[in-house]
């Protein structure tokens, strides 16, 4: 649920359509339900319906505990087409990655970035679809980039602290991506072309370790999913 949803510490109202909708389309929810709430922001409540019609649900409310623990990871994305770039956000949401930057790379098509999907409003459903898979409730930030060498010399080396380890992930790369890595992770994956030579040497210079994930070259919203499952 939105913040503006909780109406009192032990009582949620909501009128969002497509919420409502799925509650009464989906859950076929009828009052006395017990279901698990989402706060946006933090916590995750026990609800229980005590009306519903086509305009608003109420819930009484028993707050419980936090969202599941966030995967230390900072995803550099290089946009890919609109339908892909949906569902990758909504399955890195899912994953629970920190950040995302969206990135311009040689290999993204310039007409990707007039698409309505990277509208505010569009991709806050995209990341809310995902947190309401996992049972999350902390957004990911979401930012562009469309300068490639300026994003990579300036502003990359401001985000990366010292404990943190950059990945590129890019096929025939000498290492295998590793597993179960502690560290706090920024992670570079390239467009439905892949990312040309000079592209992988400024991320190379920048300090990180080049990756692949063996022969199968994988679209990037199977990349994405498999390499967070690796490394998380
Ligand atoms: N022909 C492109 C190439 O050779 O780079 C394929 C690009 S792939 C569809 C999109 C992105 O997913 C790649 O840039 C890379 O970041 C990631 N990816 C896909 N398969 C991979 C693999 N086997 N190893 C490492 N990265 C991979």
């Amino acid at each position: 649920l939105g913040a503006d949803d909780l109406i009192a510490s032990d009582h949620a109202r909501v009128t969002d359509p497509r919420r409502l909708r799925h509650l009464r389309e989906v859950h076929r929810a009828t009052v006395g339900d017990e279901m698990t709430l989402g706060i946006e922001g933090g916590v995750i409540g026990r609800g229980r319906l005590e009306s519903i019609d086509a305009e608003s649900a109420e819930f009484s409310l028993r707050l419980e505990h936090a969202p599941p623990p966030p995967l230390n990871v900072h995803l550099l994305l290089a946009l890919p087409r609109p339908r892909m770039l949906a569902r990758s956000l909504e399955h890195v949401t899912a994953l629970g990655v920190k950040h995302i930057t969206l990135l311009h790379t040689r290999r993204v098509e310039k007409s990707y970035w007039q698409s309505p999907e990277l509208g505010a409003e569009k991709i806050r459903q995209h990341l809310i679809l995902g947190l309401e898979q996992a049972r999350d409730t902390i957004m990911p930030t979401v930012t562009q980039e469309k300068l490639f060498k300026p994003f990579v010399e300036d502003r990359l080396p401001d985000l990366m602290t010292p404990a943190t380890r950059g990945i590129i992930a890019h096929p025939g790369m000498v290492n295998a991506c590793p597993r179960a890595v502690s560290e706090p992770i920024m992670l570079a994956i390239g467009p439905e072309g892949g990312f040309v030579d000079y592209e992988v040497e400024q991320f190379l210079s920048a300090g990180f370790q080049g990756v692949h994930l063996g022969e199968r070259i994988l679209r990037v919203e199977t990349a994405v999913t498999a390499l967070l499952a690796r490394l998380g």
